[in-house]
C-alpha cells in the first residue's frame, strides 16, 4: 500500500503500530540487517515509535543510540544480562529501586552472576567489596524512598582504575537534575515511566551505553528476551516528554517549598529533602546536584499505623499511589508497599517507619499543597 501523497509533513509524531515491515527484495532485507541502509523489518527490533522517543532522551542525557525499552525493568535487565556472564560478579548499591535489588538478590545468583550490594554513599565499602570478576558496578543517582545522594565521583574513580563499567540509574535525578555521561558513567538507565513520560500512562524504559560494544551486546540481549516497548506507549510518552522540562522546573520549585513547609508543620519528626542543609548526604548533593534538588521528599511523623491511616485520608486532594513522577503529586508509604518485603531490622536500617512517607511533587499550587499536607498531618495527630 502507497501512503496517500503530500507535499507537507505531519507536526505531530504518527502512530505506528505496524509489526511488520514489507521490504523490496531480499537485498533490501540484506541492506538493512547489514547496516547499509535504514528501516524497519520487525517491530520486536525496533520501531520508528521507539527511535523517535529514544533520540529524544539522547538529547536530554548526552547520549548516543539510546535504547527504549518496555518497562524501566526493562531496561536494568537489558544492561545487566547484556553486559554480565555467569561467573562475573556485579555490585550494586544497598539502596536499589525494589525490583532492581531482587534482580541482584534472586535472578542474577540463580543464572550464576554473583552479586554484592554495598553503601553507595561510602566508597571505601566498594572497595572492600570488589572482587577480581567484577564486571559492572550499578548506582542509583538518588535513592528510593530516603533520598540518600550516592558518592558517584568517588565509586565512579574505583570504576575507572579497574576498568569496570559504572551504570547509573537516572530515574530520580533525571537528565535535568544530573547527566552521569558528563560524570564518567558508562551506561544510563531510565524508568520513562516516571518523570519523562509523566502521565502515568506509559509503561517504559531506555538504556544508553557510551562503548559501542556494550550498545550492541544490550540491544542483542534486548530483543532476544522480547524486552521492546509498545509503539502506543512511545507515542504517548514522547508527548508527555514534550513538557518534561516545564513539569520538572515547576514541580522541584514546590518540592523545596514543600519541603521547607513540612519541616516547621507540628508533628513532622524529620524532612528528607537532598539541598536542605539537615539532609545526610547535603554536601554531596550540593556537589553534584547543584541547584537541582529533584521532585521527591520524605518525612516522617509520629503515631504508628494509625496515623498513618488518617494522614492518607485527609490528604484527600493527593492520590496515594507507589509512583512517582506524575503531572500530579502522588504520596506513598514505603512500609506498605514498595519495601514491604523487608523485615522491622532492615527498615530500621533505612529508617523507614510506619510513620514515614514519600511524596513525589506534582506541577499544582504550591500553596495549596502545603495545605493540604498540613490539614493532613493534623488529622494524623489526632
Ligand atoms: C520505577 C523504577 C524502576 C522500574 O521501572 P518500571 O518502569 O516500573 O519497570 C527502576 N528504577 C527506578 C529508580 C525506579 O524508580
Amino acid at each position: 500500500m502507497k501512503w496517500p501523497e503530500s507535499v507537507s509533513q505531519p507536526v505531530a509524531t504518527p502512530l505506528f503500530p505496524s509489526v511488520v515491515y514489507s521490504a523490496e527484495s531480499p537485498d533490501a532485507l540484506d541492506a538493512l540487517y547489514e547496516g547499509s541502509a535504514r528501516g524497519y523489518a520487525y517491530a520486536r527490533e525496533g520501531h520508528p515509535n521507539a527511535d523517535v522517543l529514544a533520540r529524544r532522551i539522547d538529547a536530554l542525557e548526552g547520549a548516543e543510540n539510546g535504547l527504549v525499552t518496555g518497562s524501566g525493568m526493562a531496561a536494568v535487565t537489558a544492561a545487566v544480562l547484556g553486559i554480565l556472564r555467569s561467573g562475573d560478579h556485579v555490585l550494586g548499591g544497598s539502596q536499589l529501586y525494589g525490583r532492581s535489588m531482587r534482580l541482584m538478590a534472586e535472578e542474577l545468583p540463580r543464572l550464576g552472576i554473583e552479586t554484592t550490594l554495598s553503601d553507595p554513599t561510602d566508597s571505601s565499602r566498594f572497595t572492600e567489596d570488589l572482587r577480581s570478576n567484577t564486571r559492572l558496578i550499578l548506582l542509583e543517582t538518588v535513592s528510593n524512598p530516603t533520598l540518600r545522594v550516592s558518592d558517584i565521583y568517588g565509586i565512579g574513580e574505583i570504576a575507572r582504575l579497574n576498568g569496570i563499567p559504572l551504570a547509573i540509574d537516572n530515574t530520580f535525578a533525571t537528565p535535568r537534575g544530573f547527566r552521569p555521561f558528563d560524570h564518567g558513567a558508562d551506561l544510563v538507565i531510565h524508568s520513562v515511566t516516571k518523570l519523562l513520560a509523566g502521565h502515568s500512562d506509559a509503561t517504559l524504559g531506555y538504556v544508553a551505553c557510551r562503548n559501542a560494544d556494550h550498545r550492541n551486546a544490550v540491544y542483542d540481549t534486548s530483543v532476544t528476551l522480547g524486552l521492546t516497548p509498545s509503539p502506543f506507549d512511545c507515542w504517548l510518552a514522547e508527548r508527555g516528554l514534550l513538557s518534561f522540562e516545564l513539569r520538572y522546573d515547576r514541580a522541584e520549585a514546590n518540592a523545596r517549598v514543600l519541603a521547607d513547609a513540612l519541616a516547621e508543620t507540628n508533628g513532622v519528626r524529620r524532612v528528607l529533602y537532598p539541598l536542605r542543609t539537615d539532609h545526610p548526604d547535603h554536601e554531596r548533593a550540593c556537589s553534584l546536584l547543584g541547584e537541582r534538588g529533584g521532585n521527591m521528599v520524605s518525612f516522617e511523623i509520629d503515631g504508628g499505623r494509625e496515623a498513618a491511616n488518617r494522614l492518607v485520608q485527609a490528604a484527600s486532594a493527593v492520590a496515594f499511589a507507589p509512583t512517582l513522577g506524575d503531572i500530579c503529586t502522588t504520596l506513598s508509604h514505603p512500609a506498605s508497599s514498595s519495601h514491604r518485603a523487608l523485615d522491622p531490622s532492615a527498615l530500621g536500617r533505612l529508617g523507614i517507619s510506619e510513620g514515614f512517607f514519600r511524596i513525589s511533587v506534582g506541577v499544582e499550587d504550591a500553596e495549596m499543597l502545603v495545605g493540604e499536607f498540613r490539614k493532613a498531618i493534623k488529622a494524623a495527630l489526632g
